[in-house]
């Protein structure tokens, strides 16, 4: 039997399946900031402020060998349509940490014991994809804080909607109206050397096949979005340059 074809030529917004919305990416959005950067896809905005290394307090949650790297994830009140109630929760906490994972996996405290670097993410404006929008700001406002990385990672959300793979998806191709399974959304995490996955979450059915082949997507999809946070800094380095 021939193999199923793709039930999900077009896609809502007249996108290919590997094709991202629109993104930008800009450093130094908090001149108070040690680093700071925001990154946008489309409809998600999301913004990254690092503080940091400092001191870290109380005393016994230093670290003798290392600096401990802190991220805090959250949607503001008004980023969606519904009211968010401002606060941590259980989704933010758990987008904090598998963050810090993913930016634990490049950053290098070894030269900064007992002191912590925060890096605090915020979403203004949310249409899917907030936590990969976080993990790319983050990464850039780390490097523009310089803070020492072994490399950069890039984060892209690959889907599956009626049986095709596609990237990037908004918030109308995340819902669970497009087939009798539900779509399904893989965050993926890529490190711009090694092309290490430092991070891949699974929300949804997929089959192993189809996972390799998201993961091949993703990883392409990262060199373009590497390509822009490259290019916001390298832009802010000169802009900087300049004012010295
Ligand atoms: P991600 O934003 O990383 O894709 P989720 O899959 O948890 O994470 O969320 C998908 C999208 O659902 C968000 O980007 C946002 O647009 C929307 N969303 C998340 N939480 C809420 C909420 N409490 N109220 C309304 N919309 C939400």
């Amino acid at each position: 039997m021939a193999k199923e074809k793709s039930l999900y030529l077009k896609r809502n917004d007249g996108r290919k399946f590997d094709e991202v919305r629109p993104i930008t990416a800009k450093v130094g959005i908090v001149p108070s900031a040690d680093g700071s950067a925001s990154f946008e896809t489309g409809g998600t905005k999301a913004i990254a402020v690092v503080r940091g290394p400092r001191t870290l307090h109380p005393q016994h949650k230093q670290d003798p060998r290392t600096g401990i790297l802190r991220v805090s994830y959250g949607m503001m009140p008004f980023s969606v349509t519904d009211r968010i109630r401002p606060g941590p929760n259980r989704r933010s906490e758990e987008i904090s940490k598998v963050s810090e994972w993913a930016l634990n996996s490049v950053v290098d405290l070894s030269e900064f014991p007992n002191t912590v670097v925060d890096v605090f993410i915020q979403i203004p404006q949310a249409d899917a994809g907030t936590r990969v929008a976080g993990i790319n700001a983050a990464a850039i406002a780390l490097a523009h804080a310089g803070i020492p990385m072994k490399e950069m990672v890039s984060a892209i959300g690959v889907g599956k909607i009626d049986k095709t793979l596609v990237v990037d998806l908004d918030k109308y191709e995340d819902s669970d109206f497009h087939d009798g399974e539900g779509s399904t959304d893989i965050p993926v995490v890529i490190t711009s050397r090694t092309k290490k996955i430092a991070l891949l979450q699974l929300d949804g059915k997929i089959s192993v096949p189809e996972l390799k082949e998201a993961i091949e997507l993703a990883k392409k999809t990262c060199e373009e979005i590497l390509k822009v946070q490259m290019k916001a800094l390298k832009e802010a380095n000169r802009s900087e340059g300049k004012k010295k």
